[in-house]
C-alpha cells in the first residue's frame, strides 16, 4: 500500500472548502476536539480534515478530489463500532455523512422507508412506526448509530432469528465509488433477479469498497402483541431441543430466543446490577424468549400452551411469564445489561458465530484454555437461535496487547475446529484481521482482495480495514 502523505495538508483543506463550502469542512484542530468513538470519550479523532457534505454530489466530489491526490478515506457513521473498524490516523481524510440526515420517503403499501445513510436508526423505526410499521433492526446504541453505518457493517441485533440482518433488510443502496462515480443501485424491489446483486458489495463491507450514500430499507407490519418469558433450563441439550420445540409451537411467532448461562444471569441479577432475579440463581442456563403476533389473547394462549408442554417434556424445569408491557421490557433490560462485565476490570468482548451443535464443547474449550491465563471471569449469553454467541472475558491485570492476543487466541483459535466465525455481528475492521482465516479460506480472501483492487485501485478507501490489497 502506498499512500502518499499529502506534502500540503492546509491546501487540502482549501481545495475541500472550495468544493463543498466554508461550513463543510473541519480543520484538524476542531475535528480534535471530537471523541474517537462513543465508546472511546476519551480518546480524540485525528486526521487532516473532516468532511461533511450534504449530498451525494457532495460525497462524489469529495471523493474524486481524494482519489486524484491518493489521499486516505476513512468514513464515519454513529461510531458505536467495536472493532476498529472507523479508526482515523493523520494522514486521512475524515468522511463524515452527518448532514446527511433525511428521511427521503416511506411508502406503506410498497413498505419502504428510503433515506440518507446518516440517518440515526431510532429515527428510522419512528418514521415506520408512524405508518404503523417496524424496521426490526434494534440495538443499544439505536440512539447514535446511523443506518448507513448499520449497513456498511450488517448489523444484527436481538431480532435476527424473526428477520434477518441488515443484508436482509436492505432493498436497495446508492453507493459512491473511490473514484466519486455514483453508482444507483435503489431499487426498491423485493424481487430484482436482474444480474449480480451490486448492493451486497457495499453492505458489510466496512467502508472498503465504496461509501453508501443513500437506501432503501424494507419495512414489516408491527406486531400486535408481544409475549416474553425467562424460562430455565439444566442441560444445553434442552436449550437446543426448546429452541426447536417453542419454533415448532408458535407458529413463526418466536422473534427472540436469547440464551444466558448461569454465571451471566448471576452477574446482570445481582447488586450492583439493577434489575432482580425472576427466577432463582442456581439454573445451568437461562432462556429469554419472545413471541410476536397479531393477536393478543389467541397468542398468549398459544405461549403458555408452549411452555407448559416444554415443562411437562422436561425441557425446562422453571418459568417466568412477563405479565405486562413493562415487564416485558425488564426482561430485556436483564439481557442488555452487558455494562455489568465491565465492573470490577477490564474485560474483552466477542462475538462469535458456530453451530448450536458445536457451542457446548466450544465453551468448555476456551474455559479450560482460558485457565493459564489472566482471565479471572468468563461469561457466555447470546442469541443462540441465530448460532451466534456474546463472550466476555474480565482479567486481573489492566489489558495490554499481549493479554489481548493471548485471550483472543483463546476465543478465536478453537473456532477453526468447529467452522465457526470469529465475528457473527461486529465485523473484522482492524481488531480482527489478523484472524480472518480461521472462518476464511485462503481462495476466499483471495477473491476479496480482487474485489478490493477492483473497485478501489488506490486503495484509499478506509485502508488496512478487513483485507489488504
Ligand atoms: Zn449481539
Amino acid at each position: 500500500m502506498s499512500h502518499r502523505k499529502p506534502g500540503n495538508t492546509m491546501k487540502v483543506l482549501t481545495d475541500l472548502r472550495q468544493i463543498l463550502g466554508e461550513q463543510a469542512v473541519l480543520d484538524s484542530q476542531t475535528l480534535s476536539e471530537r471523541a474517537a468513538g462513543i465508546w472511546r470519550q476519551s480518546e480524540s479523532l485525528s486526521g487532516i480534515a473532516l468532511a461533511r457534505p450534504d449530498s451525494t454530489e457532495g460525497v462524489s466530489a469529495t471523493l474524486a478530489y481524494c482519489y486524484q491526490h491518493g489521499i486516505p478515506v476513512v468514513t464515519q457513521g454513529g461510531l458505536t463500532g467495536l472493532v476498529h473498524g472507523a479508526d482515523t490516523s493523520d494522514d486521512a481524510l475524515i468522511l463524515s455523512l452527518e448532514r446527511m440526515n433525511r428521511i427521503e420517503t416511506v411508502q406503506p403499501n410498497q413498505r419502504t422507508l428510503t433515506a440518507q445513510a446518516g440517518v440515526k436508526l431510532e429515527t428510522v423505526q419512528l418514521a415506520a412506526a408512524e405508518e404503523g410499521l417496524i424496521f426490526p433492526l434494534d440495538l443499544g446504541a439505536r440512539g447514535s448509530a446511523t443506518i448507513g453505518g448499520n449497513a456498511a457493517t450488517n448489523a444484527g441485533g436481538n431480532r435476527v432469528i424473526r428477520y434477518g440482518m441488515m443484508r436482509d433488510m436492505v432493498l436497495g443502496v446508492e453507493a459512491v465509488l473511490a473514484d466519486g462515480t455514483i453508482i444507483n443501485a435503489l431499487n426498491g424491489l423485493i424481487k430484482n433477479n436482474t444480474g449480480y446483486d451490486l448492493k451486497q458489495l457495499f453492505l458489510g463491507s466496512e467502508g472498503t469498497l465504496g461509501v453508501i450514500t443513500r437506501l432503501t430499507l424494507r419495512l414489516f407490519e408491527a406486531p400486535k402483541s408481544r409475549h416474553m418469558a425467562f424460562a430455565a433450563t439444566d442441560s444445553f441439550a434442552h436449550v437446543k431441543e426448546l429452541l426447536r420445540h417453542m419454533d415448532q409451537h408458535l407458529g413463526g411467532g418466536l422473534s427472540a430466543f436469547e440464551t444466558l448461562w448461569s454465571n451471566y444471569y448471576t452477574l446482570v441479577t445481582s447488586p450492583p446490577a439493577r434489575s432482580r432475579p425472576p427466577l432463582p440463581q442456581h439454573h445451568a442456563y437461562y432462556v429469554l424468549l419472545e413471541s410476536q403476533g397479531a393477536d393478543v389473547d389467541r397468542d398468549r394462549v398459544l405461549f403458555e400452551s408452549a411452555l407448559e408442554a416444554a415443562l411437562e417434556q422436561g425441557l425446562i424445569t422453571d418459568a417466568a411469564i412477563a405479565q405486562s408491557e413493562s415487564e416485558c421490557q425488564a426482561f430485556w433490560d436483564i439481557r442488555d445489561d452487558v455494562e455489568q462485565v465491565f465492573v470490577g476490570g477490564h474485560a474483552f468482548v466477542f462475538d462469535i458465530s458456530l453451530p448450536i451443535d458445536t457451542m457446548e464443547g466450544y465453551v468448555s474449550a476456551v474455559a479450560e484454555r482460558l485457565a493459564d491465563t489472566p482471565a479471572q471471569q468468563f461469561w457466555v449469553f447470546g442469541h443462540v437461535g441465530d448460532g451466534n454467541l456474546h463472550l466476555a472475558i474480565q482479567i486481573a491485570e489492566g489489558p495490554s496487547d499481549a493479554n489481548q492476543r493471548l485471550i483472543e487466541a483463546c476465543v478465536y483459535e478453537p473456532l477453526s475446529g468447529c467452522k465457526g466465525a470469529v465475528s457473527a455481528e461486529h465485523g473484522i475492521g482492524l481488531e480482527k484481521k489478523p484472524w480472518l482465516p480461521i472462518s476464511r479460506s485462503p481462495e476466499e480472501i483471495r477473491l476479496m482482495k480482487t474485489l478490493k483492487t477492483a473497485l478501489d485501485p488506490k486503495s484509499i478507501l478506509n485502508p488496512g480495514k478487513v483485507v489488504d490489497p
